[in-house]
């Protein structure tokens, strides 16, 4: 494998380390040492506050999977299905955690979550 000096934190800023790394031949951007990786990571992660990091969706999950503890695979209502408590679907129509409050709509990140099926959740519109 070929190497080469670390691509940087961003474009135009050199790595202050640098190391040699390997070039994957293909890669969309220039390698660069695990340092910049997560300088990398953490500038995407500024850029876009809406997306969801990994502590985020394990929470989802435990909201959801703590949910289905309580009450079964079943939707507690929602518009799609007249706000009536229904099944929902593994696969079709899964049960996903939301923000009660939309972080678009004010919410903070780590708000409160509410369980709804799929479906239910997408027809509340903002993104959550
Ligand atoms: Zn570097
Ligand atoms: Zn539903």
């Amino acid at each position: 494998m070929p190497t080469r000096p670390c691509g940087g934190p961003a474009p135009g800023r050199p790595c202050p380390t640098r190391q040699l790394v390997t070039a994957r031949p293909g890669a969309k951007q220039p390698a660069c040492c695990p340092a910049c990786g997560t300088a990398r990571q953490r500038a995407k992660d500024a850029r876009r506050p809406e997306r969801r990091t990994y502590g985020e969706q394990q929470r989802r999950r435990a909201a959801v999977a703590e949910h289905i503890a309580r009450c079964g695979y079943v939707c507690p209502g929602c518009p799609p299905y007249g706000n009536h408590p229904h099944h929902a679907d593994p696969v079709a129509n899964p049960l996903t955690a939301e923000h009660l409050v939309p972080v678009g709509a004010g919410g903070s990140e780590d708000g409160p979550l509410s369980v709804l099926c799929r479906r239910g959740n997408s027809a509340k519109g903002a993104r959550t």
